[in-house]
């Protein structure tokens, strides 16, 4: 359970800006790390910087008194979705727009206190187009990205092969450097990466011929990507990993936008596909078997005499994959009814012998 953010700060609810202001500052004298509380005056601090970020902004404030914790950025709970999806598909995540929010106050703060950013390759956008059946099934996809990858030559580290690396002269191989900061709470020392190194603390004796010692390379390399079945036009996935490559940082993540080319004799609405059959009315009185071109192939489907136009039979476990978990949707059938435009003589005559064998009968009306 999160704590109240005016019980944090020990305001009230309805206190303004300055006292809001004003109550931080002390929080934040009172648990600053340099004091070297520990991490359980860390973690007072941090909560007092949450608070803090999101009642000094109206807007955020507004969003927080009406919905609480639940969702101060009035964006998708994704990782409530992600349980509630189940997932299973390895490596691959949904992404539902802004998942920021309330983000690293703290690293921003003290870029090297505590915890800090890891260092990122960029992230990547593609639109993949996809077959419909594909999208009910899932598949595997081959798309060629003009991107920085791990040079292959060296593995990334960016020195020739059987060659040594030497420390940083920069960072003295800390990987980090150290620069003050001032802020409203005065002056802080900050540590960051080392730009030279990139972090590691280590510079290649002799760089990579291939990449000179960047440790990564640009090339057009084509690359599988894993589409899970349930997908639907128009969404995106998050490919974790998939974007660009970054010497002694994390690899960035592919967002893939999905086309879906429709179905010549099917139709989708979310999980559920369908189409609609025209039977005669003859057949519709007596009854038939007709077939029905569904995702899984022809499927035989039983039409009982006496069946009404708009009737909708259903055929269960025949539609779309459910999206990270398991089972699928139905395949939905509406029959329509044709009556002939024209008839041959014969069947002129049939139906008069059937209009007489059934008997005149008023119309009924209802009020549709
Ligand atoms: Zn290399
Ligand atoms: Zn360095």
């Amino acid at each position: 359970m999160k704590k109240d953010y005016y019980e944090i700060l020990g305001v009230k609810k309805d206190a303004s800006i300055d006292e809001i202001k004003k109550a931080y500052r002390k929080k934040a004298h009172a648990h600053h790390p340099d004091k070297g509380g520990g991490p359980e005056e860390e973690a007072k601090f941090k909560e007092a910087n949450e608070a803090y970020q999101i009642l000094s902004d109206p807007e955020k404030r507004q969003a927080y008194d009406q919905f609480g914790h639940q969702d101060p950025s009035g964006g998708f709970n994704y990782q409530q979705y992600q349980q509630q999806a189940g997932q299973g598909f390895g490596g691959v995540d949904f992404d539902f727009g802004d998942l920021g929010g309330m983000g690293d106050i703290f690293e921003t703060f003290f870029g090297g206190g505590g915890r800090r950013r890891t260092k990122r390759g960029n992230d990547l956008e593609t639109v993949v187009t996809i077959d419909f059946k594909e999208a009910v099934f899932g598949t595997e996809k081959k798309i060629q990205l003009d991107k920085k990858f791990d040079c292959d030559k060296c593995g990334g580290s960016g020195a020739e092969k059987g060659t040594e690396m030497k420390e940083c002269g920069v960072c003295k191989g800390r990987g980090k450097i150290q620069t003050t900061r001032r802020t409203i709470l005065g002056t802080f020392a900050q540590e960051s990466i080392c730009e030279t190194c990139e972090g590691t603390g280590k510079l290649p004796k002799t760089p990579c011929s291939k990449c000179k010692g960047k440790g990564v390379v640009k090339e057009s390399q084509e690359v599988k990507v894993k589409i899970p079945a349930g997908v639907d036009d128009g969404q995106t996935i998050r490919l974790n990993g998939f974007g660009e490559a970054m010497k002694g940082g994390q690899t960035g993540d592919l967002y893939v936008h999905i086309r879906i080319k429709p179905h010549e004799k099917i139709k989708r609405e979310g999980y559920n596909l369908s189409n609609t059959a025209v039977i005669s009315f003859a057949e519709a009185a007596i009854g038939t078997v007709i077939e029905v071109p569904t995702i899984d192939g022809n499927v035989k489907l039983k039409i009982p005499a006496g069946t009404q136009s708009e009737k909708v039979f259903k055929l269960s476990g025949r539609g779309v994959t459910h999206l990270g978990g398991s089972g699928r949707g139905d395949h939905l059938v509406t029959i329509k009814v044709r009556v002939p435009e024209k008839l041959t003589k014969r069947q002129k005559e049939l139906l008069e012998e059937f209009a007489n064998e059934e008997g005149k009968e008023k119309p009924k009306f209802w009020p549709f």
